[in-house]
């Protein structure tokens, strides 16, 4: 890789939330984003445009992780627009909160096809088509650890994704491409604080040893270290960014 070349990520589910934060923070980098998103077109839009009003370079790709051909189309969107791809983030997700007796097949189906068959195939066109040097961020939760009641298909899909980090860490080291995970603890997203009370967000913030919800903005900054060249030693970890709560 020439020194001047700019380096390409692509980040999945970057419409909004902790996705849309690693968008513009990477951009900020000086890293050309794809910001994928699976059906808010238009805060894709106003994401590439704020990457685009303070100089950087981004496009705003369609494709529902879960599809057969969606990370593959990710990538050829990528290499078409900037003609390769060094950092992949696997961020997309979905959470749904349901006890595991009334947690129906297609509730469950649904969280390993988003968040494991998605991520799977992700890593797998990453394994052949990121540079040398490149990085895997994928997304697991503070919820692997915790286990609480309710989480049981959510958490089942995140255990799968670190299971595929620590995995593919090992196959894609001979490339000098990094596997690691970031696992947040509570963040003020729409994934987290849809259908929860006041009362049930302040409980949860009273198990937090820092004494608030994350923000968007504290995983971004811990995507852009281990995207960076800085991270290149940290491959096959799982890094829980939550306050202290596990
Ligand atoms: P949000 O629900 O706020 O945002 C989700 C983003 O992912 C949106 O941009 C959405 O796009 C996109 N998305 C959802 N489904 C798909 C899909 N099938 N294909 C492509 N894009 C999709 O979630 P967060 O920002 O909170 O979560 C991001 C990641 O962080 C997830 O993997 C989540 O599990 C993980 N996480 C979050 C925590 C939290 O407390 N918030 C804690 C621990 C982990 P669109 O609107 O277009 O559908």
């Amino acid at each position: 890789m020439s020194i001047n070349e700019q380096r390409v990520a692509i980040v999945t589910g970057a419409s909004k939330g902790i996705g849309r934060a690693i968008a513009l923070r990477l951009a900020n980098d000086g890293i050309a984003v794809v910001v994928n998103y699976a059906s808010s077109r238009a805060a894709a839009d106003e994401a590439v445009a704020e990457i685009e009003s303070a100089g950087g370079k981004a496009i705003a790709v369609q494709a529902d992780v879960g599809g057969a051909t969606a990370m593959s189309d990710l990538f050829d969107a990528a290499e078409k627009a900037f003609g390769h791809v060094d950092i992949l983030v696997n961020n997309a997700g979905i959470m749904k909160f349901a006890m595991l007796a009334d947690t129906d097949d297609a509730l469950f189906d649904q969280h390993i096809v988003t968040n494991v068959t998605g991520v799977f195939r992700g890593i797998r066109e990453a394994g052949k088509r990121l540079r040398e040097g490149g990085r895997v961020i994928n997304f697991s939760s503070s919820t692997v650890g915790l286990y609480g009641p309710g989480y049981g298909a959510y958490v089942a899909s995140k255990s799968a994704v670190e299971a595929l980090t620590h995995v593919a860490s090992k196959e894609f080291g001979k490339r000098h491409i990094t596997v690691n995970a970031v696992a947040p603890g509570p963040v003020e997203t729409e994934l987290f604080m849809n259908g929860k009370s006041d009362e049930l967000v302040q409980r949860i913030v009273g198990t937090i040893p820092l004494g608030r919800l994350g923000q968007p903005d504290d995983i971004a900054s811990v995507v852009s270290f281990l995207a960076s060249p800085e991270s290149g030693w940290i491959n096959g970890q799982v890094l829980r960014a939550n306050g202290g709560m596990i």
